[in-house]
């Protein structure tokens, strides 16, 4: 058996288990726990482009704030010259859609991973963090069929991207995305959230979708009016649900707690609902036609035909990042001479510290524009003034990121900076300083055997 691929001398490499955008991922045990994981491996010469670390700094604390029981869980971050490998949480029952090609799901059934379903994005909500691009391929199953959903964290980059010219409304698949999403108003994350949930709970019973037209711009028109039927076999609890939630107006839509309150939402789960109604399948779910349905231009070929960076997931994204331990990759660029963590603070409160502990540590604060306040040591060093730059990035309404970044001097200068006065002044406004090889907290590394990651000093309480 000479023939095995040992990744990194951790992991034997199986069989290939899909395909993404940009990736390919396959399954690997690791050598040395025997543990089952899945790898996506991402060519980096694919997706390196410009313009794209505000959004990868977001990503990467993203990432790192979301541990759920339904969210799929990034164990660690490898690299090598030409690939970047996401090691992840093993999803054996494959995607939950592979189970309505088999016939549409009974009401008890769905209700059960639903629940799943908004357990996970009630909880990354409650973290700040919005999916944005819920859809079938996102949701995948593991072995006792618990939902994971997948790639949560293509998210924050909601306003300031779209600012940048790079968030086009193609971030979601457009059946499963929010009128308000399509017609490129400003948009709350949570009600777009929301909506897709509505959209895949009636895939689930239906076994097709509910906006879908051979015309493009038809189905955009239906979903801005939510026109849709259910079919009749829905009992009317479950159109009650639907019609709350698949309201085109993201400011009357049901929110999660509503959600939770309805009738069918609160009826019994029956643990042995997981059968799946023998009927086939009677149209599409994921873009595909059936044969008296031939959609001119299907979900996936306009996805293909827009494969621009505005389609990258949040894994896509993430490869392009320094953080998760790939300094080596982008040493020349960044190198040592960035800092960064994240805050639960507001802007003002940043700011005003950083201005404190300027004056306290007596560096010179040269000019603040654009949300970047530039600062300066007041004697010059072995390479001239010392000087960086803090910035300040939204990740979500309630979570900054602050980079600080050399700008000129001498770099194990800034380093010792950094360590010696700069991080012990900006202790209690630091939520998590990015990159600190802290070990995970104990009650995190339950179930995990690779807590490979640099991980927050402080994590938010489960
Ligand atoms: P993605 O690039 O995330 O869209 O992944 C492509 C496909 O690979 C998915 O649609 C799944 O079928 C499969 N896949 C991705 N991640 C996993 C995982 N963690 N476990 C099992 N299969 C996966």
């Amino acid at each position: 058996m000479g023939d095995r691929t040992i990744l990194m001398d951790r992991y034997e490499i199986g069989r290939h288990l899909g395909q993404g955008n940009f990736a390919k991922v396959y399954y690997a045990r690791n050598l040395a726990s025997g543990q089952a994981v899945a790898i996506k491996m991402i060519d980096k010469d694919k997706v390196s482009r410009v313009g794209l670390m505000v959004q990868i700094k977001r990503e990467i604390s993203i990432m790192r704030l979301v541990r759920h029981p339904n969210v799929l869980k990034l164990f660690e971050v490898m690299a090598s010259k030409s690939k970047i490998y996401f090691v992840l949480e093993y999803a054996k029952g494959g995607e939950l859609f592979n189970k309505i090609t088999k016939g549409k799901l009974s009401e008890d059934a769905a209700r059960r991973y639903f629940h799943q379903l908004i357990s996970a994005v009630d909880y990354c909500h409650s973290r700040g963090v919005y999916h944005r691009d819920l859809k079938p391929e996102n949701l995948l199953l593991d072995d006792n069929e618990n939902l994971k959903v997948s790639d949560f964290g293509l998210s924050a980059l909601a306003e300031s991207r779209r600012q940048d010219g790079l968030l086009h409304t193609t971030c979601g698949t457009p059946a499963y995305v929010a009128p308000e999403v399509l017609s490129r108003r400003g948009y709350d994350g949570a009600k777009a959230d929301i909506w897709s949930c509505g959209v895949i709970l009636f895939v689930l019973v239906a076994g097709f979708l509910p906006f879908h037209d051979t015309n493009l711009i038809e189905m955009y028109r239906k979903i801005s009016k939510a026109e849709y039927k259910c079919p009749r076999p829905f009992s009317i609890e479950l159109k009650d649900l639907l019609y709350k939630i698949l309201d085109p107006d993201p400011s009357t839509r049901a929110s999660i707690s509503r959600i939770k309150r309805s009738a069918w939402y609160r009826k019994p789960i029956d643990g042995n609902a997981l059968k799946i109604k023998q009927e086939p399948r009677d149209m599409v779910y994921k873009g595909e036609a059936t044969a008296s349905h031939s959609p001119e231009c299907s979900i996936s070929e306009l996805n293909l035909a827009s494969s621009s960076l505005t389609n990258l997931n949040a894994f896509d994204i993430i490869s392009l990042s320094t953080g998760f331990d790939l300094s080596n990759l982008f040493e020349e660029k960044y190198g040592r001479r960035l800092e960064r963590f994240t805050t639960r603070q507001p802007a003002e409160a940043i700011f005003a510290k950083l201005n404190k502990v300027a004056k306290q540590l007596k560096l010179k604060i040269k000019k603040k524009e654009n949300g970047v306040l530039k600062l300066a040591a007041p004697k010059e060093g072995m390479k001239g003034f010392l000087e960086f730059d803090a910035e300040v990035f939204e990740l979500a309404p309630s979570l900054h990121l602050v980079e600080l970044k050399k700008t000129n001097g001498d770099t194990i200068e800034y380093k010792q900076l950094m360590k010696d006065e700069m991080r012990p002044a900006l202790k209690d406004v630091v939520w998590a300083w990015q990159g600190d090889p802290h070990p995970l907290p104990e009650k995190i590394i339950q179930g995990s055997q690779q807590p490979q990651l640099p991980l927050p000093s402080q994590q938010p309480q489960e």
